[in-house]
C-alpha cells in the first residue's frame, strides 16, 4: 500500500484541437508538466496520429480519440459546424473511456486540460468528479473581447468608430478580432469563438498562452470573471529558460522542415535578413500574392519566405530564380531556430498568436500583415503597445500592394525607428524569458496549477 502511493502522481490529459497552432502549446505545456512531476497525456485524434505516426519522447504519452473523421479529419468535414459537432459526439465518449480506464490505477486522471474550443470536455470531467481547465491559445486581450461580446457588453456587429475595452489601447474595427469586426462573415467561428465562454464561471482553471507582464492591465481585467492563470510562452525550454534538457523544438510537425535553410542563413551577415511567414493555414489571393513577391524583391533586402506548397501556384512564374541571388522560399521552416538566427532583421507575419509570441520571445521585430480571426488584434499590439513594428496599410480594394510592402520593410530594417523597434523587442525578450524561469509569473501561475491539482487527488 505504502509502494502504491508513492508512485501515485498527479496525471493530466490534454485535449488539443487538432490544427498545429493549438496541438504545439498543448504538447509544450505537457512537456512543462511533466518536468514538474505531473504525469501528462495528450489525446491527439486518430487521422493526425496516422498521418504522423509519432514516436513518443518518452516524457508526453499520447493517446488517440476520434473525431468521426478517422480517414481525412476536418477535410471531409461539410462545414466546421459539423466537424465540431461531430467531434464533441465521439470524443466525448472517448475522452469518458479514457478516464475509466485510469481510474484505479497508480495515475488516476486528476484534471482534463481541453482546448478552449471544447467546453463541453468540462461536463465530462465534471461527470467523472475530477478538475478541468480550459486551454486558450490565443492573446487574453483577444479572449475578453469574446468574453464581453459573449456576456452583452460589447455588441456585435460593432457600430462606434473607437471601440474602449479595459486594459487595451481604444480599438478601430479593424482591430478587432474579425469574428467580432465583422461577425456576418463567419457565423460558424462566432459561435465557436463565444461559445469559448460558456462555463468559464465553472471550470476550475483558465490556463493562457501568454505573458503576464504584456498584457498585465486586460489580464488583470479578466482575471477578476474567471480563475485566469498565464502559462506562456509555450516556447520550447531551450529558448526561455533552458531547464528542460530534451526541451529543444516543437514535437508533432504537421510538415517537413526545408533543410536548406539553416545553411542559407548562414551565409548572411547579422540582422539582414526579412523572414516571411503566414503560418499553418492562410490563404492569399493571387493578386496579393504576387504583390508580396515584387513587394519583397523590391525592397532588395535578403528573404527568407515560406509559401506552403498549397500556395506555390499563386507565385509569380519563374520568381524563385529570379531573386535567387536575394531570397530563398521554403515550403516549411524551422521557425524557432529561424527567429533565434542572430541574421534575421525583422518577421513578416500575418500576426498568428504562435508566431507573435514566438519573435517576441526571440526580440525579432515585426511587420504584421494580418489577415482575419485573432491577427489583426495582435498587429495592432505589435504597433501600438509592445513597439516592435508596424501593421501594413490594406488599400480600398483589400490589397496590400507592393510598394506599401517593400516601404514598410525599408522602414522597420533601416528606417528611423530600426533602433527602437530592437531596443524594444529586446526588452521584451528579456521579460519573456524571466517570466518562464525559477520564480517567473508564468513558473508561479504552473507551480500554482501543479500544487492545486496535486492536492484535489483522492
Ligand atoms: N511554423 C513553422 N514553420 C513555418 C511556419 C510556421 O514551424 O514555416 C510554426 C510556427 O513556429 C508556429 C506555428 O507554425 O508555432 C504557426 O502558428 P500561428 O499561431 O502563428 O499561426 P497559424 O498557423 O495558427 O495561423
Amino acid at each position: 500500500m505504502k509502494n502504491m502511493r508513492e508512485n501515485r502522481r498527479s496525471h493530466i490529459l490534454a485535449i488539443p484541437y487538432p490544427v498545429q497552432g493549438h496541438i504545439s502549446p498543448m504538447l509544450q505545456f505537457c512537456r512543462r508538466l511533466d518536468s514538474k512531476g505531473v504525469k501528462a497525456s495528450l489525446a491527439i485524434t486518430n487521422h493526425i496520429f496516422n498521418t504522423l505516426n509519432p514516436k513518443s519522447d518518452g516524457h508526453v504519452h499520447l493517446l488517440t480519440i476520434s473525431d468521426g473523421f478517422d480517414d481525412g479529419g476536418f477535410s471531409e468535414a461539410e462545414s466546421i459546424a459539423a466537424y465540431l459537432a461531430s467531434l464533441e459526439a465521439t470524443g466525448s465518449h472517448a475522452l469518458g473511456d479514457i478516464i475509466e480506464q485510469y481510474a484505479g490505477t497508480d495515475n488516476p486522471i486528476t484534471c482534463v486540460v481541453y482546448d478552449s474550443f471544447f467546453p463541453w470536455c468540462l461536463n465530462v470531467a465534471k461527470k467523472y468528479g475530477i478538475l478541468g481547465a480550459s486551454f486558450f491559445t490565443q492573446t487574453c486581450g483577444v479572449n475578453y473581447v469574446y468574453y464581453l461580446a459573449h456576456h452583452g457588453k460589447l455588441s456585435m456587429p460593432v457600430s462606434s468608430p473607437l471601440i474602449d475595452i479595459p486594459g487595451l489601447p481604444p480599438l478601430e474595427i479593424g482591430d478587432l478580432p474579425s469574428f467580432v469586426g465583422s461577425p456576418e462573415s463567419y457565423p460558424d467561428y462566432v459561435e465557436l469563438v463565444l461559445k469559448q465562454n460558456s462555463n468559464l464561471d465553472q471550470t476550475d482553471f483558465v490556463l493562457v498562452n501568454t505573458v503576464y507582464e504584456l498584457e498585465d492591465k486586460v489580464i488583470d481585467a479578466m482575471a477578476k470573471e474567471c480563475p485566469l492563470l498565464t502559462i506562456g510562452p509555450t516556447v520550447p525550454s531551450i529558448y526561455v529558460d533552458n531547464r528542460i534538457s530534451y526541451d529543444r523544438e516543437y514535437g508533432l510537425s504537421l510538415y517537413h522542415h526545408d533543410p536548406t535553410t539553416t545553411n542559407w542563413l548562414s551565409t548572411k551577415p547579422p540582422r539582414s535578413v526579412v523572414y516571411v511567414s503566414f503560418g499553418s493555414m492562410a490563404n492569399l489571393s493571387n493578386e496579393q500574392m504576387e504583390e508580396l513577391a515584387w513587394g519583397l524583391k523590391q525592397s532588395d533586402c535578403h528573404f527568407l519566405w515560406v509559401v506552403r506548397a498549397s500556395e506555390e501556384g499563386k507565385l509569380p512564374k519563374g520568381f524563385a530564380n529570379e531573386v535567387a541571388a536575394k531570397g530563398l522560399i521554403v515550403r516549411w521552416s524551422p521557425q524557432l531556430e529561424v527567429l533565434s538566427s542572430e541574421v534575421i532583421g525583422c518577421f513578416f507575419t500575418h500576426c498568428g498568436w504562435n508566431s507573435t509570441l514566438e519573435a517576441l520571445a526571440m526580440g525579432v521585430p515585426m511587420i504584421g500583415m494580418p489577415q482575419w480571426t485573432d491577427q489583426p488584434m495582435h498587429a495592432k499590439l505589435v504597433e501600438a503597445v509592445w513597439r516592435v513594428g508596424v501593421r501594413v496599410n490594406v488599400n480600398k480594394e483589400g490589397l496590400v500592394r507592393r510598394e506599401e510592402i517593400a516601404g514598410r520593410i525599408i522602414e522597420v530594417m533601416e528606417g528611423e525607428k530600426r533602433k527602437e523597434f530592437i531596443d524594444n523587442a529586446q526588452m521584451w525578450k528579456g521579460l519573456v524569458k524571466t517570466a518562464m524561469s525559477q520564480d517567473g509569473s508564468s513558473d508561479r501561475n504552473i507551480d500554482e496549477f501543479v500544487s492545486k491539482i496535486s492536492s484535489s487527488m483522492k
